[in-house]
């Protein structure tokens, strides 16, 4: 039986990508990716003409179960995401696990590469030897249950966040940590714009408060550990 590949894709600049990525990519008969305009880029760069399949959050059973007779028929295939490493806070687990289920002797080979969560932490200068991770932090119901977990913790936090909550998230933090916390916002990693803003919640908050043209992009919020 074929093995069944989970490949790492670039978070922005393209030519973060491994030799081993795109020779999977190139060699696989089909590839599972979230959206295929976005994977059609990866590929056009790299010459690449792999047929695309759509699998993404709203995929349902029906989805699973084409993607289990493909394997069934023999055929091979690799999963990826937008960005980074498929299923981390990226759809993928459930079918890897449904793969599994399926068909035990089949072999799930991750292609490791790119994530925002180990970049942005790379560049931030916080303690990374452990750390813990939220993915994104919910819109409403637990959210403030995370403030407090993530004001109390003795571990670096990292967390997803998108555009359009980050200030209101950086408020919320400049209102709950001591001026003594740490935070590091990641934005717009491998990309133009790439930036990494340093200081207490109060501060990083004043400094896109006062140029509101970076709040753009992609961010990854870091916040030091209380000890
Ligand atoms: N699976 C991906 C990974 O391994 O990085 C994460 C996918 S998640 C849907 C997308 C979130 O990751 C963005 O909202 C942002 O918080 C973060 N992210 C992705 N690319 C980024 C980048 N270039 N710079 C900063 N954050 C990024």
């Amino acid at each position: 039986m074929a093995d069944f590949y989970v490949v790492a894709t670039p978070i922005g600049n393209l030519e973060d990508v491994t030799f081993r990525a795109i020779g999977i990519l190139s060699s696989v008969d089909v590839i599972l990716c979230e959206d295929t305009r976005v994977t059609m880029r990866l590929l056009q760069r790299y010459n690449i003409n792999t047929p695309l399949l759509s699998y993404h959050a709203r995929s349902g059973a029906a989805k699973t179960t084409a993607i289990l007779s493909l394997i069934k028929s023999g055929k091979t295939l690799a999963l990826v995401s937008d960005a980074g490493t498929p299923t981390i806070s990226d759809p993928g687990s459930e079918l890897v696990s449904a793969i599994r289920g399926t068909f035990p002797d089949m072999k799930i080979v991750p292609i490791a590469g790119a994530s925002a969560v180990a970049a942005a932490l790379s560049a931030s200068g916080l303690p990374s030897s452990d750390f813990l991770f939220l993915g994104f932090l919910p819109h409403k119901k637990g959210r403030e249950t995370l403030f407090k977990e993530i004001t109390a913790s003795k571990r670096t936090v990292v967390f997803y966040e998108s555009v359009h909550r980050a200030i209101k998230t950086l408020t919320r933090l400049s209102e709950l940590l001591s001026d003594k916390r740490k935070v590091v916002v990641a934005r717009e990693l491998t990309k133009v714009f790439e930036e990494l803003v340093v200081g207490s919640a109060t501060e990083v908050l004043a400094k896109f408060t006062a140029h509101p043209d970076t709040v753009k992009g992609e961010f990854v919020i870091m916040v030091g550990s209380e000890k």
